[in-house]
């Protein structure tokens, strides 16, 4: 006897909600097997934990700018607010045109977003999927790796020089016909290393068209001699160059990134966006951001100051570290969770990185000078225990 039509949909359903299945082998098999990026402790759950104000606790954590943000970008915000209920510019036009006509680009070759990190996503989103491969180096960016298993891609570590910069010899060489995209993160994070003109040149060289090239430039207004990897993106190649308001431009909070590359890769990453990926208060700010040179030329110099301050009080009680290019500086303080605890404690927050498998360092962003000595004085008395 045939069974009846309907006894074929089976649909399971329980009415006690205690013995209710999980849905989790429902979902798809990446997102299950993925870890959770894992962000800097903010300073309200500190001060919670703690028992102390909020203003009493310095982070240090998350490469944040300690001048926060440009004052005509926050007057922009204030006055984008008013604006509140209308959509934003989907197409983010102003802001595009701005970045195009101040990097000689044309509007077509440019994207925007919420920070680098939608920017990743996006990128990864385009390129990437089962059976394929994304290159990075050891010691980068942790949001890679993250991204990279979401779309289900395999990816290949390159380890560091012993110098702890980029290999990128050993890069070419982990290339293989499934490779779809490689990062060059530039000064990286969290070493705070610098590859320079010639080798990135010999590097472009080299790389075969089927792969895209994204550089993470995040960090590149507070190095010194900062390569001109734009000349890739204007020569036509398949090379995509990143930057962020976070940083220099103390605009983490607000959520914005943009991307220079060829107009194709461009073209794929707004179809693949969602249609309003950047608020109006963002594109303003970015917008007012990009006008306010003195502000970022500020910030600059308030890290460099503070990284002479770092460096001679580590070569002063001889604690090795890495000279950086970043906001930031990777010490080797000997057990790296312990030194973090400790200045936690003291309501200094810093970063371990374990995360990172560098079970010995702690990455210290550069603060004001007070913000800096407060930390060499919870470092001091977590290392005198
Ligand atoms: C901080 C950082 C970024 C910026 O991320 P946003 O999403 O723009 O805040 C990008 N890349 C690296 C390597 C970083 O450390």
């Amino acid at each position: 006897m045939n069974p009846a039509p309907e006894s074929r949909l089976v649909i399971h359903r329980t009415e006690d909600y205690n013995a209710r299945m999980s849905i989790l082998p429902y979902t798809h098999r990446h997102v299950q097997e993925i870890r959770a990026y894992q962000p800097g402790k903010p300073i309200e759950e500190t001060a919670r934990e703690l028992g102390l104000r909020p203003e009493d606790i310095v982070k240090l954590a998350s490469n944040e700018n300690p001048l926060g943000a440009s004052p005509k970008a926050v007057e922009a915000m204030q006055r984008a607010l008013q604006s509140s209920h209308l959509y934003p510019d989907g197409s983010a036009f102003e802001l595009r045109s701005k970045i195009a006509a101040k990097f000689g680009v044309r509007l077509e070759q440019t994207a925007v977003g919420s920070g680098s990190s939608e920017m990743i996503e996006l990128l990864c989103h385009t390129c990437l999927g089962e059976g394929k491969e994304l290159i990075a180096a050891k010691y980068s960016f942790t949001m890679y790796p993250l991204m990279c298993k979401l779309f289900g891609a395999r990816y290949v570590e390159v380890d560091n020089k012993p110098d702890w910069s980029h290999d990128l010899q050993g890069m070419l060489r982990a290339i293989t016909p499934q490779t779809r995209l490689i990062f060059i993160t530039n000064p990286t994070n969290p070493v705070g290393t610098m590859v320079g003109q010639d080798e990135l040149d010999a590097f472009m060289q080299a790389v075969p068209d089927h792969v895209m090239v994204a550089f993470d430039e995040a960090y590149i207004d507070f190095a010194g001699q900062q390569p001109d990897t734009l000349r890739y993106v204007k020569r036509g190649q398949n090379a995509v160059v990143m930057r962020t308001f976070s940083k220099a431009y103390g605009l983490a909070g607000i959520r914005a990134g943009f991307v220079i590359t060829t107009e194709e890769i461009a073209g794929l990453l707004h179809k693949v966006r969602s249609p309003f990926n950047m608020s109006s208060p963002a594109q303003a700010a970015a917008l007012a951001a990009l006008d306010d040179e003195q502000h970022v030329q500020k910030s600059v110099r308030l890290v460099h100051e503070g990284m002479e301050q770092y460096e001679q009080a580590f070569k002063n009680r001889g604690i090795s570290y890495i000279p950086s290019s970043g906001n930031f500086i990777l010490v080797n303080v000997g057990q790296g969770a312990r030194v973090f605890q400790e200045c936690l404690r003291r309501g200094v927050i810093i970063r371990p990185m374990d995360g990172y498998g560098l079970k010995e360092y702690v990455r210290i962003t550069i603060g004001t000078r007070e913000q800096n000595e407060k930390c060499l004085a919870a470092l001091d008395a977590a290392l005198a225990l």
